[in-house]
């Protein structure tokens, strides 16, 4: 139905491995509203917030991570610095007793951005199951 088509039509760009927005982003060619930063990891609010804290956090080295469905195990260093950076946004924000990560994975999962992210999102009462 129409949620459906919508869903995919939002996500109907293909894992092709092709550089992303998010390359100018960590080259800071675009600005963005960064709340962490280290060496191996960026964090910005995304620009269409779902929720009151909506922050992606992303490695700043694809190395192939265009989708997490891509991880090998020379991947699992900075898979773990993903997740705690995803606390201290938390953290920093506030929302550290309330908030979700998530990862849509692939065009079924309305994946649009083939730069591996991870959503940290807070700030409202999260429904469950996410749509
Ligand atoms: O999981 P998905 O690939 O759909 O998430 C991509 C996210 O990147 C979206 O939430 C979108 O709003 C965000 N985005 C952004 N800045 C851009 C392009 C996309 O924050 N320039």
């Amino acid at each position: 139905h129409n949620e459906e088509a919508a869903a995919k039509a939002a996500a109907s760009v293909a894992d092709t491995g092709a550089p992303t927005i998010f390359d100018k982003i960590i080259a800071k060619e675009i600005p963005s509203d960064i709340i962490y930063e280290d060496e191996n990891v960026l964090a910005f609010r995304d620009i269409n917030p779902q929720a009151p804290v909506h922050v992606l956090v992303i490695p700043k080295l694809r190395d192939g991570l265009t989708t997490l469905g891509k991880a090998e195990p020379r991947h699992v260093e900075v898979l773990g610095q993903l997740l705690h950076a995803s606390k201290i946004v938390a953290e920093k924000e506030g929302i550290l007793d309330g908030f979700r990560v998530v990862i849509n994975n692939g065009v079924e999962a309305c994946q649009s951005v083939y730069h591996l992210h991870l959503h940290v999102l807070g700030g409202r009462q999260m429904k469950w199951p996410p749509g």
